[in-house]
């Protein structure tokens, strides 16, 4: 679940469009389901293609799957409308989740990215395509990981910008800062 938004009124913070980590309400499931019929070409991309076809449309639940830099699938679980619960170590890993909002990152994805050790985190607008934040260097990104939720907790979205403009904008602003890499990924048309 995502926080609450800014209640100064001059900003506008992230808002809590979806979001992971927050309270443990999620269902694990196995791993074998994540992984069955990608077992011979494991990537991060047949993972996301994997995750796309299981939980692409859902509208009503997140999921969450915890990928490996070596595409496997290591963690697997179903949370609410509004959160979901990675399942396993988030440790260089990264989580994919599914945003029924159809928004782009919520500030808590963020900050549990960053609080985690996560090496990034994908956030699947459902309709839309996939929000996809990594981190360069898990070492150096941890030095400068409170510094990051400090700089998420107090960011502010240009008003002319809606949501998801802001949200790109801010972590493109600043990739080279806390070197990380955001990319918006569309859904492929049928
Ligand atoms: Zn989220």
């Amino acid at each position: 679940m995502g926080g609450r938004g800014s209640g100064s009124g001059r900003k506008r913070a992230f808002a809590g469009f979806g979001g992971y980590g927050g309270k443990n309400i999620s269902q694990p499931d196995s791993i074998i389901k994540a992984n069955s019929g990608t077992h011979l070409l494991h990537s991060p991309e047949t993972a996301l293609e994997k995750f796309i076809s299981m939980h692409g449309n859902d509208t009503a639940q997140e999921h969450a799957f915890t990928v490996g830099e070596d595409g496997f699938v290591y963690g697997y679980s179903h949370g609410a409308a509004r959160e979901v619960m990675p399942a396993g170590n988030l440790r260089n890993r990264i989580v994919y989740h599914n945003h029924p909002s159809g928004h782009a990152f919520s500030g808590q994805d963020l900050l549990s990215m960053a609080a985690t050790g996560a090496k990034g985190v994908v956030a699947h607008a459902v309709g839309k395509g996939s929000h996809i934040l990594t981190v360069n260097n898990p070492k150096r990104f941890a030095r400068v990981s409170d510094e990051f939720q400090r700089a998420v907790r107090n960011a502010s979205i240009p008003e002319k910008m809606d949501y998801d403009q802001g949200v790109a904008y801010w972590l493109n602003k600043n990739s080279k800062r806390f070197g990380i890499k955001y990319r918006f990924v569309p859904l492929k048309k049928k």
